[in-house]
């Protein structure tokens, strides 16, 4: 594994544990750095970075803001950000405006699919009702037995031109890297495999994100196939992007690649922690148990 996680959601988004659990969780796994990014929201970031520090954990306040892109979602992470900008704050506050408006528009869709009672059933999934969210959907639909597992559901019923899918407004792919460098982050472009889109479309939107400052695009990721690290290693280095790592936890019962337990993949472009600055020692030293023997692999960042 490598002992470093970018990306995770809790409670606040549509992950389902509480910020502190996932962090702890982490720690468990042996993460040494962890951000968490919930969808759109800052709330989580305060007791996440003292549940961290208890673990001796190094913590980067991160966020994942939705934007649309052409006529696609696209995710755009924003790791070490200060939660207490203003600007940051208040694009986020827009962005989530219309969640509620969405999510009244998927149930009827859901409805007119035979798939009743989802509005309010969605809403018990969700700990903080502002981010409502297509997973809250999802773990009602799979409750209710029209579907085997979230994936099942987002595929048949959630994703652009199925019942439950409606087109949303988010913010814009400028806007989303100008909140997170006023923030002094960096905007790194999530699980970049999972957009329905060409090599040229793709090639677009990575160097539209160049074009606007940019900074890196996550190759190791749970969503991502072996072909995908392959291809995003190369994308990575040939455009100058820095490469990010992170799991995309939302549950235990959700994914195979476990909150910290990112697995220890090649990296062709600078890793994201190089530019962050981050005392990370070198996987492969880890991995040797060099730095172990002499005690000095196991202190935790500070
Ligand atoms: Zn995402
Ligand atoms: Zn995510």
């Amino acid at each position: 594994m490598r002992p470093i996680d970018l990306h995770c959601h809790s409670t606040v988004s549509d992950g389902m544990l509480p910020p502190a659990e996932v962090v702890a969780r982490a720690a468990g796994n042996g993460c040494r750095w962890l951000a968490l990014t919930d969808h759109d929201d800052l709330d989580g970031l305060d007791v996440a970075a003292r549940t961290a520090a208890e673990h001796g954990v190094g913590f980067l306040p991160g966020v994942e803001i939705s934007v649309s892109w052409r006529d696609l979602t696209v995710h755009m992470v924003g790791l070490n950000i200060d939660p207490a900008c203003g600007a940051l704050q208040q694009g986020l506050e827009q962005v989530r405006s219309g969640r509620a408006e969405r999510a009244e528009q998927m149930a009827d869709g859901l409805a007119r699919a035979g798939i009743g009672g989802a509005l309010q059933g969605a809403y018990r999934y969700a700990s903080n009702p502002a981010l409502i969210s297509r997973a809250h959907f999802a773990r009602y639909i799979v409750e209710q037995g029209h579907a085997r597992d979230t994936g099942a559901v987002f595929k048949r019923f959630l994703v652009q031109g199925k019942p439950g899918y409606v087109r949303h407004e988010w913010a814009s792919l400028g806007d989303a890297v100008e909140w997170i460098h006023a923030a002094g982050g960096l905007a790194v472009i999530a699980h970049p495999g999972r957009y329905r889109v060409n090599a040229s479309g793709l090639q677009d939107l990575i160097g539209e994100f160049r074009g606007l400052g940019g900074d890196g695009i996550e190759v190791i990721t749970s969503s991502h196939s072996s072909e995908d690290y392959q291809r995003f290693n190369g994308i990575a280095r040939d455009a100058g992007l820095l490469a990010s790592v992170g799991s995309d936890f939302h549950a235990p019962e959700e994914s195979w690649m476990d909150v910290g337990g990112v697995p220890d993949l090649p990296l062709l472009a600078t890793p994201v922690w190089e530019a962050l600055g981050l005392d990370l020692p070198a996987p492969d030293m880890l991995a040797s148990g060099v730095l172990a023997s002499n005690g000095t692999a196991m202190a935790g960042p500070a």
